[in-house]
């Protein structure tokens, strides 16, 4: 059994909607569909769940929501209309679109969440309506009904793992099940949506939840890209990731699937791949949790920008016992999170994230550095992007840090920090941003010969 997922692109129209029931159709084993709300039809659209939005903040502001309850209609109308549909579905979707604006305004924690979940719940209905009507028998779940029962964090929401025993009977319908992604509901039942882009998550909780054989990911590329093709022409696609490499990629910057999903399938130990609904034949990537065959060191390449470095330096620092730790507590006492600390003997650097950072903190950082720790030198350095390569079997070639230092080197590209885990799954450059796309030609050309 697979359960399929399709982003907002893959769902924004009626001829959309035609190639996803083409390839549901052309698949027995596709028995769960995961869907977004309609997304984007063209760079100039704007996606239901924005739109959503835009009618949460009028309906709290006691303006008048005529025009935001008819733009959203009207987007499931003109997909219903040219589909063909029976008019009860687009009745239902409607009314359910209206009653937002019936839901209490105060002391309601989830009223946000119920007008985002409104986009997918309202396109799985219409989903599934299409299905039916075109010779494949379906049937529309809510999260309720489905047991995606999840922590009552709005617009934050963790799955609860005991929900996987109810959505494993799932597997008792004879219907392909849709369901709306994005949220599910709390012990109390109230509506409550994973982070943005969350659809993919349900994706992965329902097939851990009916233990798929394959969790198919649909969005609108050829899989994921060994490096981003804004950057790199035509770079080649990857036909094979396992986990651990897809997770190191997804934090330099790839971001074809939600960080939060991989979790859920992982765990369940389904393989999950991703395609293009545009062009269903393409294989796509697969993310497993072994390689099936040797691959070269280096699978992808990715870079990320908005990183500025703590540089600490105080003679004798190896000796002191607990520096480290008390530099870690100034940031945790100011709510700081770390990225990557690379060391030397008299000198370390704290890299985070620049969105971190405010005025104030940083005058008391370094205020807590100067005077409580007593460093020599302490400064902010900013304007720093991370560059990462990529692949479980550097392990066992030796030389992958001496190809990316050649070729940064040859391209006048200074390494500003370097680091690599033991694990030794990636290794990490930091370097200025102004050299990035420069460095991330340098290192494709190293690893990805043109034959
Ligand atoms: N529709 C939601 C969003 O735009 C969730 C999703 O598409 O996955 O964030």
């Amino acid at each position: 059994m697979k359960v399929v997922k399709f982003g907002g692109s893959s769902l924004a129209s009626a001829q959309q909607l035609e190639k996803v029931l083409d390839i549901v159709k052309a698949d027995p084993e596709r028995k769960f569909v995961v869907v977004s709300a309609p997304g984007k039809r063209d760079s100039q659209d704007t996606k239901v769940t924005d739109a959503l939005i835009q009618y949460y903040k009028h309906y709290v502001a006691e303006k008048n929501v005529t025009a935001d309850q008819e733009w959203i209609i009207e987007r499931y109308q003109a997909m219903s209309d040219e589909l063909g549909l029976k008019p009860k579905v687009m009745t239902k979707i409607a009314q359910a679109i209206k009653d937002l604006a019936k839901l209490p305004i105060q002391d309601n924690l989830f009223l946000y969440d119920s007008f985002l979940a409104a986009g997918e719940d309202n396109n799985a209905k219409l989903i599934a309506a299409y299905f039916n009507q075109n010779g494949l028998p379906a049937v529309y779940v809510h999260p309720k009904e489905a047991g995606i029962t999840v922590t009552p964090e709005p617009g934050n929401a963790q799955i609860i793992p005991s929900s996987y025993d109810r959505i494993e009977k799932l597997r008792g319908y004879d219907e392909v099940v849709v369901i709306p992604g994005f949220f599910g509901v709390t012990a109390e039942g109230d509506i409550c949506t994973f982070s943005r882009g969350g659809s993919d998550i349900t994706g992965s909780i329902v097939a851990a939840g009916v233990k798929a054989d394959l969790y198919e990911n649909f969005t609108d590329v050829d899989g994921i890209f060994s490096a981003h093709p804004g950057i790199i022409k035509n770079p080649q696609s990857i036909s094979e990731l396992t986990y651990r490499e897809m997770r190191e990629l997804a934090y330099a910057g790839f971001t074809v699937l939600h960080d939060e999903a991989l979790i859920p399938a992982y765990r369940g130990r389904i393989p999950l791949v991703i395609k293009n609904t545009n062009n269903p034949s393409h294989p796509g990537t697969k993310i497993v949790l072994k390689h099936s065959r040797n691959q070269q060191p280096v699978v992808g390449i990715s870079a990320d920008d908005g990183f500025v470095s703590i540089t600490i330096s105080k003679y004798l620092m190896n000796r002191e016992i607990g520096f480290g730790r008390k530099v870690l507590q100034i940031l945790e006492d100011l709510n700081i999170g770390f990225e990557h600390i690379p060391t030397g003997i008299d000198d370390m650097s704290v890299i985070i994230r620049e969105r971190q950072l405010t005025p104030i903190k940083e005058e008391e950082i370094l205020r807590q550095l100067t005077h409580k720790l007593e460093v020599d030198h302490a400064e902010i350095e900013r304007d720093f992007s991370i560059l990462m390569i990529v692949g479980e079997n550097m392990k066992s070639h030796i030389g992958v840090t001496a190809t990316a230092a050649k070729a940064l080197s040859d391209k006048g590209i200074n390494i500003e920090m370097i680091s690599q885990g033991s694990s030794e799954v990636s290794i990490l450059f930091v370097i200025k941003t102004a050299q990035k796309n420069a460095a991330i030609q340098a290192l494709y050309e190293a690893f990805f010969p043109k034959n």
